[in-house]
């Protein structure tokens, strides 16, 4: 795409009306990647209004046609797949066979909500009275406004769009200031493949007030929001103040347990996997590992082992495992609370500093880190850490295990490892969070089942699956009377 990036309003590329840009980083290199619009209020004000007119038609076409746009939206995405991952890892960091991932939830994303085209399904009920029917159908909402982290920036604004569209929304979407050029490759795609203007809108910008604009837009009925839990509640609360519906994804603690009859060698790759994979930036990220004392110092050995071996870079380069942290202020807070790590008494086995030195020195690294004999209340094995960083937790039966598992104000990924179907069973039921996986790790939800989890994860929404189209309709229920008399529920019941 041509720098500078503009916004995408009504069809057309445009730049903030203010005519000023900010500009984002590769976090390995700190080479420029794009030049982005720095939008305002008035760009966003556009946006929303271009979306509203463009709803008119778009929920009016009918969902087969646009399940076929989406469609078209998957070839392309999956046509240019790898041109999609090397862009979206040299913004965002992730080693490049997840920026190829993140690409395949996108196309993924697409070609099931295509399907809903023709797949959406409502009730037809009997009714209490002769000669009347009843039935219950989905309808869009209008205007959604979208707003996404940069962990996941292909895949997040793919969830929500997708759904979205699917459903005869029509859609603003702003995206983290950390990757608007991956957003922008995202609206190209969907530009490319024929959806009409002003039914998807993207307005980037450097300043969280945007964000703020869009949730308390008249205009706009739903927001969808990924992101902290700090920010979940401001955009909770305007919404509130707003009469707005809000669905709100924000953070986790995820744990992985590993009992004493566990496949240690299968629990090792899934605790490298989940802690370490994305730099420990997922939401679904492991960052407690919950080990029974029997099986712990052996555990412990063999990860120190094999984080011994993996090796932090560029993730564009094939033969590393782990990318940088995101920006400064990330690599800072990581740092910050490793030290609180220590001075509350947990024992840092590796890790648990910047790098800084060589090629290390232009980018946000920082060593895999992790942390023995903590205890549940440390702020380590409460607060989302969001960077590479295990902290081990020693436990002696498996009721203890979920114990400490639930002790969290977060509930979105848990795994248990045993070989004890009734373990499994009794966990399955006990552990309190939206996902749940028995001998894999906390990571690898796929895109026909719900994600999202519950206690301050998320406001009781489900992205994905589809639990997504409940959050982006509406139900009518309608009520054909064809006796040609009055006839009244309740009252008429003989
Ligand atoms: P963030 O909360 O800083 O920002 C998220 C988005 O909100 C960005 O687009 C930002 O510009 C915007 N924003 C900031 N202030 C706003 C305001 N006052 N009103 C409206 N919008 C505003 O989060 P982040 O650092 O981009 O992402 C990391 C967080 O996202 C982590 O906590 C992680 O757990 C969470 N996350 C959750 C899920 C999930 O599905 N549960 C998935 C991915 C990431």
């Amino acid at each position: 795409m041509e720098n500078p990036i503009h916004n995408f309003i009504a069809g057309k590329w445009i730049p903030a009306r203010s005519g000023k840009t900010f500009e984002t980083r590769n976090p390995a290199t700190g080479h420029l990647v794009a030049q982005c619009a720095d939008s305002n209020e008035e760009d966003m004000n556009d946006a929303v209004a271009a979306a509203r007119d463009a709803f008119e038609s778009w929920h009016r076409l009918p969902a087969p046609r646009r399940g076929e746009l989406l469609f078209r939206v998957a070839e392309r995405l999956f046509h240019d797949k790898e041109t999609l991952a090397k862009a979206l890892t040299s913004e965002m960091g992730k080693v490049l066979m997840e920026g190829r991932g993140d690409i395949q939830e996108a196309i993924d994303m697409a070609y099931y909500m295509g399907g809903e085209g023709r797949r959406q399904f409502g009730h037809v009920a009997p009714s209490e009275l002769p000669n009347k029917s009843g039935y219950a159908i989905r309808e869009p909402l209008g205007v959604v406004g979208l707003i996404t982290p940069w962990n996941f920036p292909m895949a997040i604004p793919s969830w929500k769009s997708f759904p979205a569209l699917i459903m005869g929304n029509t859609v603003v979407l702003k995206p983290s200031p950390d990757t608007p050029y991956t957003a922008a490759l995202f609206v190209k795609t969907l530009e490319e493949a024929g959806i009409p203007p002003g039914v998807v809108n993207l307005v980037t910008g450097s300043a969280p007030e945007l964000g703020a604009t869009l949730v308390k837009h008249p205009d706009v009925a739903l927001i969808s929001f990924t992101g902290s839990k700090a920010t979940g509640g401001k955009v909770a609360v305007d919404a509130a103040t707003h009469y707005k519906r809000v669905a709100l994804e924000m953070g986790g603690k995820n744990a992985i347990i590993v009992m004493e009859d566990a496949d240690l060698e299968l629990a090792v790759e899934g605790i490298l996997w989940s802690a370490f994979g994305t730099t420990g930036q997922r939401c679904t990220a492991c960052s407690r590992l919950i080990v029974h004392a029997a099986v712990k110092e052996h555990m412990v050995s063999m990860l120190l082992d094999r984080m011994a071996k993996l090796r932090v870079g560029d993730g564009l380069d094939s033969s590393i495992d782990i990318g940088p942290l995101i920006n400064n202020t990330q690599l800072e807070r990581v740092h910050e609370l490793v030290q609180v790590g220590v001075q509350e008494g947990a024992q840092l086995r590796t890790g648990g500093h910047p790098l800084t030195e060589g090629h290390y020195a232009a980018g946000y690294f920082f060593a895999p880190t992790l942390f023995d004999n903590v205890t549940p209340t440390m702020r380590i094995a409460t607060e989302e850490i969001f960077g590479p960083v295990l902290s081990v937790l020693e436990i002696n039966s498996l009721d203890e295990a979920i114990k400490v598992n639930n002790s969290v104000e977060y509930g979105l990924s848990s795994s248990l490892y045993t070989q004890d179907i009734n373990r499994a069973q009794h966990a399955m039921r006990e552990l309190r969070s939206g996902i749940v996986y028995i001998n894999a790790g906390t990571i690898g939800s796929e895109v026909h089942l719900p994600f999202g989890g519950i206690k301050n994860t998320g406001n009781g929404h489900r992205e994905a699956g589809q639990a997504a189209l409940d959050t982006f309709s509406e139900w009518k229920s309608i009520y054909v009377d064809y006796s040609g008399q009055l006839q009244r529920a309740q009252i008429d019941t003989n």
